[in-house]
């Protein structure tokens, strides 16, 4: 069970890391084990995400984590934000904890107090985004029981969370607890995550907050790699729209995923009602459109009547020789 892996992993860290790196079998259960033990937690969410385990890269990192990344927003702990188990090896705790990715942030504006105080600032627009979540979870801030720059950045990057001793976890609570982080994680992302709303509102041209916030999310949807490849497998590469199809007429040669053709998120968001799980179906919820089609089809009433985009296209190609 998931929860005894982590209680293992925080009470025998200390001591396993005194041994070699390379070849740990401690490592293995770690990256392997407990992420698929993490998987089977997920196995009745009606959407994705993606989890990874890590006790560092060529080296024992002061603070092993296992996290759930969803795909719409990241698929790496170096970036976004995400639901994290961070281990604090010296106390031996497990600490739940919707976090962000600290070495963007470092990158931008510096491995410092700086950065840091940037990281703190936007946890506190993820609290103030998703604030019936945040109530059910504590707010203090966390110890992770080192001062290295990572470890200090997700201490400042901690939102909100529980921290649970390991020799003392409660399974109700731990899982109850992780249903509802994964919860709060999914609604953050819905609402925009830590875009600021009048950053949102430019780029959807719209000042109702649920119309905005469903915009955002649907194109957010549209540009997600993994979504993008699947709908582009299923459904062909030509555009649904006026035909255009990038290997035949443009002599396009490279991979599919690059193919200069957009996935359109055809079912409006606004109709689910907030909170309602699934968010697209793979490939039926989607159309391929070349970027003009795709532009002229989100100026329709209805962004999903492919028929009436057909019906205005009155234009032809010619292939000039010259
Ligand atoms: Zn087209
Ligand atoms: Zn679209």
């Amino acid at each position: 069970m998931l929860h005894e892996y982590l209680s293992r992993l925080a009470s025998e860290y200390v001591f396993e890391r005194a041994k070699s790196f390379s070849g740990s079998d401690f490592g293995n259960f770690v990256r392997h084990d407990i992420a698929i033990e993490a998987k089977k937690r997920l196995l009745f969410l009606p959407y994705e995400l993606e989890v990874k385990a890590s006790v560092g890269q060529s080296r024992w990192a002061s603070v092993p984590w296992l996290a759930f990344f969803d795909p719409l927003v990241t698929d790496t702990a170096t970036r976004g934000y995400y639901v994290v188990y961070l281990i604090n090896a010296q106390t031996e705790e497990v600490v739940l904890s919707l976090n962000q990715g600290t070495t963007e942030v470092y990158r931008e504006f510096g491995e410092n107090d700086k950065g840091r105080s940037i990281l703190a600032r936007r946890a506190v627009d993820i609290t103030e985004r998703i604030p019936e979540f945040f109530e059910r979870f504590d707010s203090g801030s966390i110890n992770l029981g080192s001062t290295e720059k990572l470890p200090a950045g997700y201490v400042a990057g901690h939102a909100f969370g529980r921290v649970y001793q390991a020799d003392a976890i409660d399974p109700n609570q731990f899982y109850e607890d992780l249903e509802m982080m994964l919860a709060a994680y999914k609604a953050l992302v819905d609402r925009g995550g830590r875009t600021p709303v009048d950053t949102m509102m430019e780029e959807s041209g719209s000042t109702d907050i649920l119309e905005t916030r469903s915009y955002v999310l649907s194109r957010r949807i549209e540009r997600a790699k993994n979504v993008r490849l699947r709908v582009l497998e299923r459904r062909g590469i030509k555009c649904e729209g006026c035909g255009l199809a990038p290997v035949e007429h443009y002599r396009y040669e490279g991979p599919i995923k690059n193919v200069p053709l957009d996935v359109h998120h055809a079912k409006p968001i606004r109709e689910l009602s907030e909170g309602e799980t699934r968010r697209y179906k793979i490939p039926d919820d989607f159309l391929v459109l070349c970027p003009t089609c795709h532009r002229v089809i989100h100026k329709q009433e209805d962004v999903a009547d492919i028929e009436k985009l057909k019906n205005s296209i009155s234009f032809f190609h010619k292939k000039i020789v010259g």
